[in-house]
């Protein structure tokens, strides 16, 4: 049984103080600050990337450089806007030089993105390339393989939707991804609206509130 929004929206605030503090991995030695995520807390849709670039680690609000623009971009296509998902990556610090992430860095990140998804409670989870999907769907499959595809996994207790698909970024450098993310785009109300709760079972429950968690603390 889920606990109320109000109080998970309230476990979040706090998971983004700690996160915000984070000496975990040495990544917190070059980073200008940590990238939480943002969005809406109580999201039926979450995106996860797969760490801060430059401009993240600048502004503390992920996807924010051209690969943020394309997302947004994609959402609008299908009637969809940021505000009313969750944005997070798989590393909440920037790798210098935007290196891929090393094992080591994911593992000490992992507690928080599995916190992330306890607390906002999606329904489908899109993950953005290797990293997150491979993390998320516990396997060595890679994106190019199980893209558009969605997998019923347990996460957190309850049945998650993690659907896969290609990183904006390597849509920005290959027009082909930009079509197939395109196309996978296209399934995405469908697939939230199989995904939707059932009429509210308790009517004295506050709905969730949509917060930028990037924006305060
Ligand atoms: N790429 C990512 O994976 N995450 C961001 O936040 C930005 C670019």
């Amino acid at each position: 049984m889920s606990r109320p929004a109000a109080e998970r929206r309230e476990d979040l605030v706090a998971l983004y103080k700690e996160v915000r503090a984070c000496t975990r991995c040495p990544l917190h030695e070059t980073r200008t600050q940590a990238v939480f995520g943002n969005g809406n807390a109580g999201a039926d849709l979450m995106f996860v990337g797969e760490a801060p670039g430059m401009h993240e680690d600048q502004q503390g609000i992920p996807f924010v450089g051209r690969a943020g623009q394309l997302l947004d971009e994609l959402l609008r296509e299908v009637g969809l806007s940021r505000e009313e998902t969750f944005v997070c990556n798989v590393l909440k610090s920037r790798p210098p030089g935007n290196r891929d992430p090393q094992p080591d860095e994911i593992l000490a990140c992992r507690p928080y993105l599995d916190r992330q998804v306890e607390l906002i409670e999606p329904r489908v989870i899109c993950t953005l390339g290797n990293f997150a999907t491979k993390l998320l769907t516990r396997s060595q499959r890679g994106i190019t393989s199980v893209r558009g595809r969605p997998q019923e996994h347990q996460i957190g207790g309850r049945a998650v939707r993690i659907y896969p698909i290609f990183h904006p970024a390597a849509a920005l450098r290959t027009p082909k991804v930009k079509e197939k993310l395109r196309e996978d785009f296209a399934r995405l109300p469908a697939l939230l609206a199989e995904a939707a709760p059932a009429p509210a079972q308790d009517p004295a429950e506050e709905p969730p509130r949509a917060d930028q968690l990037g924006l305060f603390g």
